[in-house]
Order: C-alpha cells, then sequence, then structure tokens
C-alpha cells in the first residue's frame, strides 16, 4: 500500500461568499488535502499543529477517513491557525481578510517514525522551512515529492520558497501565483521558469478554467467540471492537490501519462469541494459519487476526429 505524507495546515477558517457567510469552520490545506486522498484506501499521515482550542470533533472526522494523526501536534495552551476571506462576485478571486498564525508561527513538525519512508510527500501549503524540515526528516528518498504554496509565503518567505521548491518534483500552484513567482504573464513562460527553479512538472490551477501539466515540451490540459452551483471554492486547490497526490501514491507510477490520470481525479474531487461550505461535501463524499463523476469527466472531454 502507498504511504502519503500530508503536511499542511488544519485550520479554522472564516469564509464569506456571494451565497452566505460562516463562523469559524473547519479548514486548513491539510484537512483538504487529506479528505481528497482518504479517497485512495492508502496509508496516509498529516503532519500539522493545533491549539486546544480545537475540537476533537474535528480530529475524529479525519482520524474516520483513516488519516494518521501521530504527526499532529496539540499545543494546549495555544491557538489553531485561524484564515479568514471573503470572495468576489466571479468566486474565482477573494481576498484574505484575516490570516492568524497562532501555533503555527512556532511549529516544529515531527514526521513520525513509521512514516519516514513514505513514496509520496504532500508539502501541503505552509511556512517554505516547515515545509523543507518534513523533506529533512525523510530517512528513504520519497518517489515523489509534490509542493503546493500561495502569495502569503512568497511575499513574506521567498528565500525560504526558493530553496524548497529546488528539492521538489511538482509544484502545483495557481494561475495568479505563477505569475507572481516568475514575473511572467504567459503561463508557458511561467512554466519554464519554473522549471528552471527544479521542478521537473509544474501544474497549473486555473480555478473554474481547469488545470495544465507542464512536463519539458509536454503539455496535458484538463478542464474544470462546468457546475451548476459554486458554493465555495475554498479548499478547492488543496484537494485537487489531494486527488493528484493521492492516485500517484495509490498507482505507484509517476509517469507523464499516469499524471494525467492524477490531474483528472484532482479535478473530479475538487468538483464535489465547491458545492459546499469548507468541508462539508468532502466529509462524507463516496466513492460511488465520485466514480460517477469520473465518467461525466471522461464525457465532457472525449472525442474522435478522422483526421485525413
Ligand atoms: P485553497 O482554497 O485551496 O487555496 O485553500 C484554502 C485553505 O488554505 C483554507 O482552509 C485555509 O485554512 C488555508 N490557508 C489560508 N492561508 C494559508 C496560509 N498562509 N498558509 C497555510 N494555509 C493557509
Amino acid at each position: 500500500m502507498g504511504k502519503l505524507v500530508i503536511v499542511g495546515t488544519v485550520a479554522f477558517d472564516a469564509i464569506e461568499t456571494p451565497f452566505g457567510k460562516t463562523d469559524k469552520i473547519l479548514g486548513g490545506a491539510a484537512t483538504f488535502i487529506g479528505l481528497a486522498a482518504s479517497h485512495f484506501n492508502i496509508d496516509a499521515a498529516a503532519v500539522s499543529v493545533v491549539g486546544g482550542d480545537f475540537p476533537q470533533k474535528y480530529l475524529d472526522l479525519l482520524s474516520d477517513r483513516n488519516i494518521n494523526l501521530e504527526g499532529v501536534e496539540i499545543v494546549k495552551e495555544g491557538k489553531t491557525f485561524f484564515w479568514s476571506g471573503r470572495y468576489h462576485n466571479d468566486m474565482n478571486s477573494r481576498d484574505t481578510l484575516v490570516t492568524e498564525l497562532n501555533t503555527l508561527a512556532d511549529f516544529n513538525p515531527v514526521v513520525p517514525e513509521n512514516y519516514r519512508d513514505a513514496s509520496v510527500v504532500m508539502l501541503g501549503n505552509l511556512h517554505p522551512i516547515v515545509q523543507s524540515s518534513v523533506l529533512d526528516q525523510m530517512t528513504k528518498k520519497p518517489d515523489l515529492v509534490v509542493l503546493d504554496t500561495m502569495n502569503f509565503w512568497m511575499d513574506s518567505a521567498l528565500d525560504d520558497l526558493y530553496n524548497v521548491i529546488k528539492r521538489v518534483d511538482v509544484i502545483t500552484i495557481n494561475d495568479e501565483e505563477a505569475r507572481q513567482l516568475t514575473g511572467e504573464y504567459s503561463l508557458v513562460v511561467a512554466a519554464r521558469k519554473i522549471h528552471a527553479m527544479g521542478p521537473k512538472y509544474v501544474v497549473i490551477k486555473k480555478g473554474e478554467h481547469g488545470a495544465l501539466l507542464f512536463h519539458d515540451d509536454n503539455v496535458f490540459y484538463a478542464p474544470a467540471l462546468p457546475l451548476e452551483e459554486v458554493f465555495d471554492p475554498t479548499g478547492a486547490g488543496d484537494t485537487f492537490a489531494g486527488g493528484f497526490a493521492g492516485y500517484l501514491a495509490k498507482t505507484n507510477d509517476i509517469s507523464f501519462e499516469n499524471m494525467k490520470n492524477a490531474i483528472i481525479y484532482g479535478s473530479t474531487l475538487a468538483s464535489f469541494c465547491v458545492e459546499k461550505f469548507g468541508t462539508e461535501r468532502m466529509q462524507n463524499l463516496s466513492n460511488d459519487e465520485v466514480h460517477k463523476r469520473l465518467l461525466q469527466f471522461k464525457q465532457l472531454t472525449q472525442f474522435e476526429i478522422e483526421l485525413g
């Protein structure tokens, strides 16, 4: 069975969209990644930190999905990472209203002994020094390291970010962030520049416009499934990354061809995530529902053309 280490925030989020508003609910990059990866029956472990204010029921929700939580430190006297964001009417862009690092500010991640030989490491959005420290703890070189990041870390820890980017095989990043990281408007040129920073594979997420996978001179594009209802895009990027990494850990094949399938799995899972607030839709998502949507995806993109 493939082993997957997931690093990222386990958090409280407060979200505003044109459709409504939540108080503090369960969020965090590692949470969304873990819920997505739990669909692949792999041995997955989360590495993160929460405060004493974090409800046990949220932790139970993750362990019920077979996510190992030994590496989630609970700082009793501390407060959990809190993020709040407001989406614009197009639902593709958002403003961060609050980022309170709290216990994350002095977090020293510890990868559980039993997961230091994992085949896949998913470095979810977190301080790049924490992401690097997780790689330092691996006793066997992972087959695949995937990194996700965001503008917050480009603004506050760019050199550390460059240092960790050098060490990964795949980076998943959204279009706006790819442009910020490289100073290039063209995503093709941006992907080439990111290749030069280290990662052999670059995945650029374009929200409702799908995702692009770049490798050398090859490009693969997967649309996002056109949905009737997009309620809250929070966590869609992480869910995509969790589906991508989970599928690759499960299939143990990191070829470009198989990464295309991983992108389709990631996009499929992300299409559920946006249908309800926060993690709500992902909490009870069945494999059957995922399967049906994969078929829809196949139909959406399949065509036959006679080329003379
Ligand atoms: P996404 O919508 O996929 O970009 O991810 C949203 C999740 O990222 C939310 O659940 C937040 O808790 C988490 N998040 C927001 N800002 C940060 C940050 N600076 N570092 C780590 N995680 C964050």
